[in-house]
Formats: structure tokens, C-alpha cells, sequence
């Protein structure tokens, strides 16, 4: 029998753990505490419950930790770790050091549904959500996870796709009886789906990253479909009802192409379409993936398009690229030994 991950298991679902082994309700944290605070690799390690509940609890459950299946290291010391994902798909996570920052992003699904045009994981179709165990075992079995400082859901797939593993996810890295993480160590980027980007904005606190990429409607469809269902305007209009002046961050990615979103008409664009919302704009370099014929703005006009939202009081900052050569940048991540190689097959 697969023995179930207690990795991934909310204080909730601990609580009902505990009663089909006939602990009383607080060794709930207990266990949660072994799990997320202790870092317990085996049940037995658990030596505050009592004996005979640990050997009930083993013949059932496991710790659920899963180490990665392959690291490859960056020159510049980004690490892109490889896990067992679902649906035939593997799936990545970036260890991203940059002086007293240490940033995991993270998967939240094995490929995407939203058929970003410039996105490699993207591309290659949608294999299935991860679970809440898959989500956090990517934070809790790297050999950097005890010094990680922030955890960004930037990796394969959309976080509001898969939303009640993510949250489930967030409230484990933010609760009193999880992690404790303050929310603001943490970022979710979204394409929007409102729905559900208004449900994250209700019960967390976390901070918010928008891929925009386009101000114009019809144009930022052609290179993220999604745009159809859920307009940036929506997207925006939603986002003005809530606070980012403080605690919270609003940010917008914006990845810049030659001669396609990268002259002062779009500039411009932006700048009306954002009217007073309190946030910043990070300026992302593309990194040409294979089957795309959209080619990176140079460094002058990236600065120059920074330059401009600086000017109209918008901050903007052009975003450090870190693991191209280990395909770990923004928009790289596939989940397969040999993306390049696939993607020519495909
Ligand atoms: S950019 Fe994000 S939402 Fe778009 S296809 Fe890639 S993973 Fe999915």
C-alpha cells in the first residue's frame, strides 16, 4: 500500500490524522511541529506521541519528503532542482542566492493550461496540479531549505489554477503552528483569474506579481490567450479595490521583445492603464526559448522603458536575469531534461 504524506497536511487535516489514531486534538500541532519546525524525517522521530500511535500512524502515513531527482548548478549559483511531478511531467524549482537573499520559486503545476506564447512550460501542455505535499516538498528538500528567505509561486504552472493547494501551501509557510513565515517573504504571480485572485487577496496577505506583457487588449491576446477570459482591465479594475500602498505588494512583470511591446507607445499605455494604482513594474529580459520567433529588447531601450515609467512616477526596474544557462530563467522552466531537444521534436 502507498503510505500517505503527512507533508503537505494542514493543522485541519492533522487534527483528523490524529483522531484515527486516537490522539487528543493538540497533538496535532505536535506533529506539525515535527513536520515544519523540527524537520522530522521519520515518524519515529515524533518521540513526544506516545508509541503505540507512532506505529499506527507508520502503517499508514510516511513524512512524504522527497528528495530532488537532479540539480544543475548555474555560473552565476542558481541551483534548478528536478522532482518526480505527475502526469509523466517532472517538475522544477529554482534556488535563486543573491547576497542575503535566498529565493525558491516554485511549482505549482506539471505544465500549464494558459499556453503562454512565450513561455516554455507553456508550450509543452498541461500534465496536472500538484498537490499541497508536491508544493512543499520542493521548500522542505533542498539542501538550501533551512537559509531559504522568500518563496515566489513563479515556477511551472498557474498558482490560481491550482488554488487550494496553494493555499493550502501558504497557510503551512505562514500560520503559527507551520512555518510562521511572515506573508511578506512570499510572492504569488498570477495571469489573473479573478475569481480567484479575489480569493487570495481575501484570506492572505501575501504580495501579488501580474504578468501584464501588453497593454493592448488584442495584442496581449495573441501572446497570452488568456487575456480573452480574463481581460487586464478586469484584472486591474480588481486590484484597485484593495491596499498596496503598505504590507502588501503589488507588482507587475513585463517581459520586453524587440519591436513588439518595447517602444514609448507602450510606455505610454501602461502608464493610463494603471492610473493610480499603488505598485512597480519589473522589466524582464526574454530569453529566447526554442519554436518562438520573439527576440529580447536590447539593454538601451529596456533602460530607456524603464526611464519613462520612472519619469510618470511609476517604479520600475529592469530584473536581474539569474540560470539562463541552466535554462532557469523566466519562461525556461519545462520540467525535462532536454527542453531544446523537445521542443525541435515537437
Ligand atoms: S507564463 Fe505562467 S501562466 Fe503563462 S503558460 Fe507559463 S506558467 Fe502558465
Amino acid at each position: 500500500m502507498n503510505k500517505k504524506p503527512l507533508i503537505g497536511l494542514t493543522l485541519q487535516q492533522l487534527r483528523e490524522v490524529v483522531a484515527s489514531v486516537g490522539l487528543r486534538p493538540f497533538a496535532a500541532k505536535q506533529m506539525a511541529s515535527w513536520l515544519y519546525v523540527k524537520r522530522a524525517t521519520t515518524i519515529d522521530m515524533m518521540t513526544d506521541l506516545p508509541k503505540a500511535a507512532r506505529e499506527r500512524l507508520n502503517e499508514e502515513y510516511c513524512i512524504g519528503l522527497v528528495a530532488p531527482k537532479d540539480a544543475a548548478i548555474s555560473v552565476d549559483g542558481t541551483v534548478k532542482y528536478l522532482f518526480e511531478g505527475v502526469g509523466g511531467r517532472d517538475i522544477e524549482a529554482v534556488y535563486i542566492p543573491d547576497g542575503e537573499r535566498a529565493t525558491l520559486c516554485v511549482s505549482s503545476q506539471a505544465g500549464c493550461k494558459m499556453n503562454c506564447q512565450f513561455c516554455m512550460t507553456g508550450r509543452q501542455g498541461f500534465n496536472g496540479n500538484l498537490t499541497t505535499a508536491a508544493i512543499i516538498n520542493q521548500v522542505l528538500s533542498i539542501p538550501q531549505s533551512q537559509s531559504l528567505t522568500n518563496i515566489v509561486f513563479m515556477g511551472m504552472g498557474e498558482p490560481l489554477d491550482n488554488l487550494d493547494a496553494v493555499l493550502d501551501a501558504i497557510s503551512i509557510l505562514t500560520e503559527p503552528w507551520g512555518m510562521a513565515w511572515s506573508p511578506k517573504r512570499i510572492t504569488v504571480s498570477s495571469i489573473g483569474k479573478l475569481k480567484e485572485l479575489r480569493t487570495l487577496l481575501d484570506i492572505t496577505k501575501v504580495h501579488i506579481a501580474i504578468s501584464l506583457h501588453n497593454p493592448f487588449a488584442t495584442e496581449r491576446a495573441k501572446i497570452m490567450p488568456v487575456e480573452r477570459a480574463y481581460p487586464i482591465r478586469d484584472v486591474i479594475e480588481l486590484l484597485g479595490k484593495y491596499d498596496f500602498s503598505h504590507q502588501r505588494r503589488l507588482s507587475f512583470e513585463y517581459i520586453m521583445w524587440r519591436n513588439v511591446n518595447d517602444s514609448p507607445k507602450y510606455s505610454e499605455a501602461l502608464v493610463k492603464l494603471i492610473g493610480r494604482l499603488d505598485c512597480r513594474f519589473n522589466l524582464i529580459r526574454f530569453h529566447v526559448i526554442p519554436g518562438s520567433d520573439l527576440q529580447p529588447s536590447t539593454t538601451a531601450v529596456m533602460e530607456r522603458f524603464r526611464d519613462s515609467l520612472n519619469q510618470h512616477g511609476i517604479t520600475a526596474t529592469i530584473r536581474a536575469s539569474r540560470g539562463e544557462d541552466i535554462m532557469a530563467a523566466c519562461g525556461m522552466l519545462a520540467g525535462k531534461a532536454n527542453p531544446q531537444q523537445d521542443a525541435k521534436e515537437s
